[in-house]
């Protein structure tokens, strides 16, 4: 078993199960929309799902049916990360995300303009 993170982190990605981790097994890099948790080092301790702001992280057996490609998707990071993120722009385009709805970056991500009167 281990835990997952599924879409809502995409463009969220603020790091709070990070913090937490005991055992650092969660990764992204900059160029990365998502974290994942690394299912070989997981110790399925659970501290990481109350601090995401977005309810974004399930153990696996938990994870709802429309976020299980997400299983696969964590997993296939730690081996392919391109191909990771390429499954992550399939299952939630750029163009029409909504999920983090109300994120800064998610709108920007959705094509909002970016207007910013104080700069
Ligand atoms: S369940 Fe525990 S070990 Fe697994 S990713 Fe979350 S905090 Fe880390
Ligand atoms: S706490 Fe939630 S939104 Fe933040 S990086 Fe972790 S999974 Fe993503």
């Amino acid at each position: 078993m281990t835990y997952v993170i599924t879409e809502r982190c995409i463009d969220v990605k603020d790091a709070s199960c990070v913090e937490v981790c005991p055992v650092d097994c969660i990764h992204a890099s900059e160029d990365d929309r998502m974290f994942y948790i690394d299912p070989d080092e997981c110790i399925d301790c659970g501290a990481c799902v109350d601090p995401c702001p977005v309810d974004a992280i399930y153990a696996e057996e938990d994870v709802p049916p429309d976020q299980q490609p997400y299983i696969e998707v964590n997993r296939l990071y730690f081996h392919d990360p391109a191909a990771a993120r390429r499954r992550v722009a399939q299952l939630c385009p750029r163009a029409t995300a909504g999920v983090g709805a109300g994120h800064p970056a998610a709108a920007e991500a959705a094509g909002s303009p970016a207007i910013m009167p104080e700069a």
